[in-house]
């Protein structure tokens, strides 16, 4: 969770852009944060400094730090990893002479490398000590291994994020949906709950109907909530929670929700207003992070751009195919280097996420503006780019369609006349098809067709979800759906 606010407070506070980061000096800024605001309520008028707002770096400044951080992290990887000391070699690569314009001549590092052969990737002078499995949902998980001080870092800069635009107070109650093999975000959330003081309640990626249960219950607590304020998941399980509550009849003053957090899949307007109406919440936030490149990451701006700041690492946003800086308007994947002092453990170099996004068509004129800045996350790519481009616009059409079961199963078909999508319906009938004809007229590029099934077993190909990471619970659903006291 990389926020854009809690990026500002660090970049101002401690000087990132002089490359003097540290772990420790880095949790000495989120303690002290954490502090202020519990005596004065809010950040300091100082350290606050709040997007667009105080000095943006001098750019002559910054473009030679830029160059420093390249020129550093590349000598880094080719020192003490195994992959890129050949990788490099090979191309005959002086890491000092690198700069941002020279920066293309590394070759792109393709996820298939890292999720082959991880410990290629670790550095020869790093102590590993947490294994972060991603819990990707396109086949074989990436393995990302993070040092003691990677993770301090993590957690001071989750400490700040879940502060300053979650605000998270000792009263509140974060309950963490996000599965319990998501290593690392359940380590560090959990740390850095716990050093704002908050309890932390795992509830894990359970059955919904169980997991309402939870968050409904009261928590008799001395100085807590009666209720869990904060949740937090993956969009897949969050959908997962509205099907559930909208099918159980819950109403949103059975919570005490105060803010929804999401990560690791695309959020949707039309289910953020579906979560906004079932549970009663009005904060509920996405950024984008993957373990793989943390802490680079990014954060909307008003305007509904991801911005990309500078301060963790660096980023291109490259044609998906042709891996060449993608034109303005045009689709792109996002390609990190994530700077050797935030990274000493697994490094990585170009990093091709395939993530994809697109470029605004104008440079952008919104408080953040300066900051790199794309649209929101599209799709992920495993396959053809044309099937994964469409992800978030048809994901729009079809979490907006109360007769699409959440989450919505779906895959898209290639096929001469477009993509043809196939997607689960409660009731497979020609007013279904009609609604979902006509709610996909507006999609670019046009549907082929769309083919509906009454069960997800039928789909032509099965796209596994988040919310497929269920994880078992001896406990039983009750309130709603079984009579208690039934014995076998
Ligand atoms: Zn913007």
């Amino acid at each position: 969770m990389v926020f854009d606010s809690a990026v500002t407070q660090l970049r101002y506070a401690a000087g990132i852009l002089r490359g003097r980061m540290n772990p420790a000096m880095l949790s000495r800024i989120a303690d002290d944060v954490v502090a202020t605001v519990a005596e004065f309520g809010a950040p300091g008028e100082d350290s606050a400094l709040l997007p667009g707002q105080g000095a943006a770096a001098d750019p002559e400044a910054a473009a030679a730090m830029l160059v420093r951080n390249l020129r550093r992290t590349a000598a880094y990887a080719t020192a003490h990893t195994a992959y890129y000391q050949q990788v490099l070699a090979a191309s005959g690569i002086d890491a000092s002479s690198l700069d941002p314009q020279t920066w293309a001549r590394v070759p792109v590092t393709p996820k298939a490398a890292l999720r082959g052969m991880p410990s290629m990737f670790v550095s020869s002078r790093s102590a590993p000590v947490v294994l972060a499995t991603t819990t990707g949902t396109t086949g074989t998980p990436t393995r990302v291994w993070f040092s003691a001080g990677e993770v301090d870092a993590l957690v001071a800069i989750n400490t700040l994020a879940l502060c300053i635009t979650e605000k998270l107070r000792p009263e509140h109650v974060m309950a963490h949906t996000s599965s319990s093999r998501g290593t690392m975000a359940l380590l560090s959330v959990n740390e850095a709950v716990r050093r704002i003081g908050a309890g932390f309640l795992q509830i894990g990626t359970i059955e919904p109907a169980l997991a309402l249960e939870r968050l409904a219950a009261p928590l008799d607590l001395p100085r807590k909530a009666a209720q869990p304020t904060h949740l937090n998941g993956a969009a897949s399980y969050l959908a997962a929670l509205v099907e559930a509550a909208e099918q159980g009849g819950w109403q949103a003053a059975d919570f005490g929700l105060l803010s929804v957090q999401s990560g690791g899949e695309i959020l949707t307007e039309a289910l953020t207003e579906r979560i906004r109406e079932v549970f009663g919440v009005e904060r509920i936030s996405s950024n984008y992070m993957a373990t793989e490149i943390a802490p680079v990451g990014a954060g909307r701006c008003s305007q509904g751009h991801l911005h990309f700041p500078s301060e963790f690492g660096h980023v291109e946003l490259l044609d998906p195919v042709t891996l060449q800086p993608a034109e303005p308007g045009g689709l792109a994947t996002v390609v990190a280097t994530p700077f050797s002092f935030f990274r000493e453990c697994t490094v990585l170099l170009r990093y091709v996420t395939a993530d994809l996004v697109r470029l605004p068509v104008e440079a952008p004129t919104c408080e953040m503006a300066g900051i790199t800045a794309s649209s929101d996350i599209l799709g992920r790519y495993d396959g053809p780019v044309s099937l994964a481009a469409p992800a978030r616009s048809v994901l729009e059409v079809l979490e907006g369609d109360r007769g699409v079961p959440l989450p919505a199963r779906y895959c898209l078909v290639d096929t001469a006349a477009g993509p043809l999508l196939h997607v689960v319906v409660r009731h497979n009938n020609a007013a279904a098809l009609s609604r979902l004809e006509e709610r996909a007229a507006r999609l670019a590029p046009r549907l082929a067709g769309i083919v509906l099934h009454d069960d997800a077993e039928d789909l032509p190909s099965v796209v596994p979800v988040r919310a497929d990471l269920r994880e078992r619970s001896f406990e039983r659903g009750g309130r709603h759906t079984e009579p208690i006291g039934v014995g076998v």
